[in-house]
């Protein structure tokens, strides 16, 4: 690892001006699990870092009376613990405590957990051909081991997938995120903070250097009660999502869906929202075959590689079952 300068400003305006002054290249600090990774690896060699994870400003989670809001200095391990947000919306509880380990979960912040890095090995390994490290330099992933690599929203640049789950049950629920910059706050739907990597695959989102992520809001929705998060995986605990899907359903008293959330995980460059999927489920009762229906809609435009064929079928199904586990738990 490189030598690096550290500083920990002691508020969020305070981040904000030293990242307003700070050198190119340099990164914010939260938890670490991921950057600390990637400097080791030396993926990352920022000349500085600036420590945000004490900060009060981004701690806390609060029930209003129209939204769920998550401080993003929040630890993962908080959300998967909290009683409203396991009760009212299992889909997100259920994101947190499917993804990496208790050790992880207790360090890691759900604001990092939202920008956090691609597990292509392309990516992570320095002596490999990778557009997103190194722009222009190829993809070795094109013809070499793309077994998790996307299925959805690749481009001839780039395959790599998205690695988080909460960004996908915040997805399904319409999330905002509320960044502060050196002009100050601005709000922004979850579904626009990450991009596809186009012919630009370095650009993972669109927040500027200088912006920091400071809360999640979350609506308050009568499908969250009827949401869940499943994620189909090598091995039951901390692996990444072969194909995950947060589903979250209101019925009515027939049976008849009434509210219908779909987003995909693990299958695409970018949190996934499946909006043909969820019109499929619109005003019809459950059933096996609806539930199957909304899974190979969702994965129509699926453009497998050479060897991660195999996970379309698996996408399929892993949507029709979270869709049967949804309606189970949705209000009436
Ligand atoms: Fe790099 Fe993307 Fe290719 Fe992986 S898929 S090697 S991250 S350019």
């Amino acid at each position: 690892m490189r030598p690096f300068a550290y500083a920990a400003p002691g508020s969020v305006p305070a981040v904000i001006d030293a990242l307003r002054d700070a050198r190119p290249g340099t990164k914010i600090l939260a938890g670490g699990t991921t950057l600390y990774d990637l400097m080791k690896l030396g993926v990352e060699a920022p000349p500085a870092v600036i420590d945000v994870h004490r900060l009060p400003e981004l701690t806390g989670i609060s029930v209003a009376d129209t939204e769920l809001v998550f401080g993003a200095g929040v630890r993962m391990a908080d959300v998967s613990d909290h009683p409203v947000v396991s009760a009212d919306y299992p889909a997100l509880a259920e994101s947190i405590w499917r993804a990496a380990s208790q050790q992880l979960r207790n360090m890691a912040t759900l604001g990092g957990n939202l920008l956090q890095r691609t597990r292509c090995g392309y990516f992570r390994g320095a002596d490999f051909a990778c557009n997103k490290r190194n722009p222009g330099s190829g993809c070795d992933a094109m013809e070499g081991h793309d077994r998790h690599n996307a299925l959805l929203g690749a481009s001839s640049s780039c395959s790599a997938t998205y690695a988080g789950d909460f960004a996908i049950a915040l997805l399904a629920f319409d999330a905002t995120v509320d960044v502060v910059g050196p002009l100050g706050e601005r709000s922004l739907a979850l579904a626009d903070l990450h991009v596809e990597p186009g012919e630009n695959p370095a650009q993972e989102h669109v927040l500027a250097p200088d912006e920091l992520i400071v809360r999640i809001r979350v609506p308050l929705t009568a499908a969250g009660r009827g949401s869940t998060y499943l994620k189909i995986r090598d091995r039951e605990s901390y692996a990444f999502a072969l194909a995950s899907a947060a589903i979250g359903l209101v019925l009515d008293g027939d049976g008849v869906v009434t509210e219908s959330r779909i987003a995909l995980g693990g299958v695409a460059t970018r949190p996934w929202r499946a909006v043909e999927a969820e019109r499929s489920l619109l005003g019809r009762a459950l059933s096996e075959e609806s539930a199957r229906r909304a899974g190979e809609i969702a994965f129509a435009a699926a453009r497998p590689g050479h060897t991660n064929g195999f996970r379309v079928e698996l996408g399929i199904r892993t949507v029709a079952e979270a869709v049967r586990i949804a309606g189970e738990r949705a209000v009436r």
